[in-house]
């Protein structure tokens, strides 16, 4: 059929004539059957520090019921409160998962790993195009599953093959005292087992390092003990750029950046950890370095100031080119 001014017209009547004896009009019918997605696009996302590139990737998120102890020194009013204030809902929580990779331009660098396989890491890994058989170095904060996890797959291979892999010997004293493991309670235990799965077969081919030393060029190491024993961040700097990966000296920012002095239920010794953080924020805040923290909302990085009693986070601007 010739498409024209008349043939079009004849369309368009021909669609009101189908509207005006009840049939539905194919046109606007077929725009309204398009299928919603369901899903959301593959969550990595890339900016500069100095002359290295970092992608974040998200290892996806994890909801559950809020636990009346999930904040240990506040109440659950007080808890809720946080949540309405930052327009979310009050009866549940929602925590992300956000490791980084660093390409410094010569070496390319995970820190933290994510879940596991049943994490969205290695596929949004992959979506941002880095192979974990390219990368060099991978650097741990601390040895809880969320952050160890991805160093394995489902079938208990390793998942960078070829990376030197890095952990705090700090952590490692901690979690490989069978002592320690056999006193702890029962329900704690499979914390103790998963670092044993992860790194028992190659203990011999791990780096351990001491805190505040260099881990690798432009990245040092800070010890920020509290959420564990040797638990560990990271300063990296390039230029004039400076990032401080902060891992878990704070959880949520609605409740542990507006309220430094909150502890949330995972931390070994809260009192520690919160010394830790007012110590940490105090710094990256004076300094106007950019932070990213593992448990933020995507792409879970930007900046914090000093807010009365706690510190308010200013979360990055997305930014289209680098
Ligand atoms: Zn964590």
């Amino acid at each position: 059929m010739e498409l024209n001014r008349r043939t079009l017209l004849a369309t368009a009547s021909a669609v009101g004539a189908a509207a005006a004896i009840g049939m539905p009009a194919l046109t606007t019918a077929a725009l309204a059957q398009t299928a919603q997605s369901g899903k959301q696009a593959p969550s990595f996302y890339r900016y500069k520090v100095g002359s290295f590139e970092v992608t974040a990737i998200s290892d996806g998120s994890n909801s559950f019921k809020l636990a009346d102890n999930f904040v240990r020194n506040a109440k659950r009013d007080e808890v809720e409160a946080a949540l309405k204030a930052a327009f979310l809902p009050t009866d549940q929580l929602t925590n992300q998962y956000t490791p980084v990779v660093v390409n410094t331009g010569s070496k390319l660098i995970a820190i933290d790993t994510g879940r596991g396989p049943a994490g969205e890491y290695l596929a949004n890994l992959k979506a941002a195009g880095i192979d974990p058989k390219a990368v060099n170095t991978v650097i741990i904060s601390h040895f809880h599953g969320d952050h160890i996890g991805g160093l394995r797959d489902k079938e208990q291979n390793l998942v960078f093959p070829n990376a030197e892999i890095m952990i705090p010997a700090a952590e490692w004293t901690h979690w490989m005292d069978d002592a320690k493991m056999n006193a702890a309670p029962e329900a704690a235990r499979g914390a103790w087992q998963n670092v044993r799965r992860v790194f028992g077969s190659i203990a011999d081919k791990l780096t351990r390092f001491d805190a505040g030393k260099e881990v690798s060029s432009g990245i040092k190491s800070i010890a920020t003990p509290g959420h564990t024993p040797g638990h560990t961040s990271f300063d990296i700097t390039s230029g004039d750029g400076r990032l401080i990966y902060q891992g878990d000296a704070s959880i949520m920012p609605y409740f542990f950046v507006r309220n430094p002095g909150w502890h949330v239920m995972f931390d070994s010794d809260p009192q520690q950890a919160e010394a830790t953080r007012r110590k940490l924020f105090d710094m990256v805040a004076a300094e106007r370095a950019l932070i990213t923290g593992y448990h933020w909302p995507f792409p879970a990085a930007g900046n914090i100031e000093k807010d009365g009693s706690g510190y308010r986070l200013h979360p990055s601007v997305w930014i289209p080119t680098l």
